[in-house]
Order: C-alpha cells, then sequence, then structure tokens
C-alpha cells in the first residue's frame, strides 16, 4: 500500500493496451491522465512519497506491454502538455502532442524541417526518447530543446545532451519529454504540403496500414554479416514473412512488422520475435536487436533468447 492517498484523478487497475496500437497488455496499478506542469510535479512528488516507479506512455505506437501490467504510476500527456504552438519560425509542442499533426500544422504555418514527423504515429516526447526518424529527416537537425521532468524537477536540455544514438537516446527511465521546440525554416506551405503528400503516398506503398502493429520490431542491424540489408530483409530471406504464433503474425506487406491478427497476447508476440531472432540468427549469424519498448514486469531476456 502506498503512504499518501494518490492526487485527483489517479485510476488504479487501469487497462492499458488500447493505448497501445498492438493493444496487447495488461493494466496499470495506478494511471492519469496529466494536463499541466503542475499536475505532472505533484504526480511525479508523490509517486516518489510512495515508492513508486514511474513511466509514461505516448500513443503507444512502439510499446509493448506486459500481459502481467505495470507496476507503479504511468502517465499520459494531455490539454496544455499535447499542445501546438508557433513562435516566429518555431513549433512549441507538449511532449503529449502528436507528430503528424505537428508536421501539418507546421506545413499549414508555411514551416519546414519537420516533414519527417508526417508518418510516425508518435507523439514529441516519444520521438524524443527514441530518436525516431524517416526518410533523411533528422530530428536532432530540427529540435532545439526539449523539457526533461522528473521528481528532480525541469531542466531543458538540447540534442547534444540528449544522449542520441540509432533509435534511441540517453533519458533515463524516469524523466519525461513534458515539451520539446522545434527551429524550421520558412517555406512556402503549399511546397511543404506536397511534400507531406508525397511522403504519405510512399509510406501507404511501402507499409501494411489497418493494422494493429507497433512499427518496425527489429533494429537495422549494424553488422557486416547482415551485408548491408534491413532487419526486414533478413527476416524475409529467413522465411519469417507471414509467420505467425498465437495471432502475432509478422506482416505479410512488411516482414520486419509484426501484427496482433486478433487475440495475440504480449506473450505471443514476444515468442514470435524470439523465434525471429532465431532464425535470422541460424541463417545469417546476425543478431537482431528490439526497437519496440518494454512496459511493465516483463522478462527482457527473453526478447534475446
Ligand atoms: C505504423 C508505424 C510506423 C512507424 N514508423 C516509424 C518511423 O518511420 N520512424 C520511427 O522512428 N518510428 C516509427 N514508428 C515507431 C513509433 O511511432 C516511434 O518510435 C514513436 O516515436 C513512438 O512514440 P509514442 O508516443 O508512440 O511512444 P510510445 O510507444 O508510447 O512509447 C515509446 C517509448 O517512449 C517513452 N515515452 C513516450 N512518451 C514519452 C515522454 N513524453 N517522455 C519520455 N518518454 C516517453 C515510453 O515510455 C516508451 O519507452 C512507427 C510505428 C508504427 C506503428
Amino acid at each position: 500500500m502506498t503512504a499518501s492517498p494518490p492526487p485527483a484523478g489517479v485510476e488504479h487497475d487501469f487497462p492499458l493496451a488500447r493505448l497501445t496500437t498492438l493493444r496487447t497488455g495488461g493494466s496499470a496499478e495506478f494511471f492519469a491522465r496529466v494536463n499541466d506542469s503542475e499536475a505532472l510535479a505533484e504526480l511525479l512528488a508523490w509517486a516518489r512519497a510512495a515508492g513508486l516507479a514511474v513511466g509514461v506512455v505516448g500513443s503507444g505506437s512502439n510499446l509493448l506491454v506486459a500481459d502481467a501490467g505495470v507496476r507503479g504510476l504511468v502517465l499520459k500527456l494531455e490539454r496544455d502538455l499535447a499542445k501546438i504552438e508557433r513562435d516566429g519560425a518555431r513549433l512549441r509542442c507538449g511532449g503529449g502532442a502528436r507528430l503528424p499533426q505537428a508536421a501539418a500544422r507546421a506545413a499549414r504555418e508555411g514551416l519546414s524541417g519537420l516533414e519527417f514527423g508526417v508518418n510516425i504515429p508518435g507523439t514529441v516526447g516519444g520521438a524524443v526518447r527514441m530518436n525516431a526518424n524517416a526518410y533523411g529527416g533528422d530530428l536532432s537537425r530540427v529540435l532545439e530543446w526539449a523539457e526533461v521532468t522528473s521528481a528532480e524537477g525541469s531542466e531543458r536540455r538540447e540534442p547534444s545532451e540528449l544522449g542520441f544514438a540509432y533509435r534511441r537516446s540517453g533519458l533515463g527511465p524516469e524523466e519525461i519529454v513534458a515539451g520539446a521546440s522545434f527551429a524550421l525554416q520558412p517555406a512556402e506551405p503549399e511546397a511543404v504540403k506536397r511534400t507531406l503528400a508525397d511522403m504519405r503516398a510512399r509510406r501507404h506503398a511501402a507499409q501494411p496500414s489497418g493494422i494493429k502493429t507497433f512499427g518496425s520490431t527489429f533494429k537495422n542491424p549494424d553488422d557486416p554479416r547482415a551485408e548491408g540489408r534491413t532487419a526486414g530483409l533478413l527476416l524475409d530471406a529467413a522465411g519469417c514473412r507471414g509467420l505467425e504464433l498465437g495471432g502475432a503474425r509478422f506482416s505479410v506487406k512488411h516482414a520486419n512488422f509484426v501484427e496482433n491478427t486478433g487475440e495475440a497476447t504480449t506473450a505471443a508476440v514476444i515468442a514470435l520475435m524470439s523465434e525471429g531472432r532465431r532464425r535470422v540468427r541460424e541463417r545469417f549469424g546476425v543478431e537482431l536487436e528490439p526497437e519496440v519498448q518494454l512496459l511493465g514486469d516483463l522478462d527482457a531476456a527473453e526478447l534475446y533468447a
């Protein structure tokens, strides 16, 4: 039991599956939607006093939630913490703002640089944590700073202080991106909109749509034995395209996408991922590394089995 009663709005035993794009996993012990910085500080102080771990869910587009659920407090940033505002040639976004909406807003405002975000179905906070990128766009090129909040307080960090590497940052597990500022270039709105439309069309042709998935399952390997092939090509060559286990399947259209065909559990997804890794290891000697993030009581070792 926790020491003091939770702040208003904290829910107990909250199902998380519907907050993820894969739609699997159990419940959060405690869950709260956070509307502003003051509420965020209050919740973090309460969690610290109660000895609870803190996690955050963005759009859940790169997230695998444990079937057994998540102990501690899970937060979702909304309202003031999901705003998108123009400030000259900058776009100021809450950590909970959706990246495709930020990209579309930048286009309408005649600002260029955030186009790569149009096809990344995550939040600004999730994108900073994951160093999300697409089509050669580069988050760190346009990110001016991220506001990082923890129980210790808040501070602005520039890209050089965020420990960015391929699909990762150096943010600690309990550090929350409450907001970010993007420094963009003035451009013709119609030209930026055309770029967005072109990127959407290219994405539609290359990847499955309308399925329950967290996008790329494994990072593209940096291993000479892969001979430059992507994780998707290696999985395909190892016979994983369309492979199904317990309702979890490597997509027929894109072998590096795992989809939940209906009733899959997180355990089934992990078993499928392990089988994919095993086949690629046996065939090519390459160890695929998961890109998807785990939340909750999950044994990460299972993924590396
Ligand atoms: C169809 C599809 C296509 C995709 N295409 C791309 C792509 O082209 N490029 C790409 O890079 N990714 C892609 N992704 C993956 C995913 O969209 C990105 O990783 C995205 O940045 C995740 O953001 P999110 O808000 O959904 O984070 P979540 O999935 O909710 O969380 C991911 C991680 O970020 C943490 N997190 C979330 N919000 C915050 C916050 N405010 N502060 C701190 N940590 C936070 C979570 O705790 C978790 O560890 C794709 C996913 C799908 C489903």
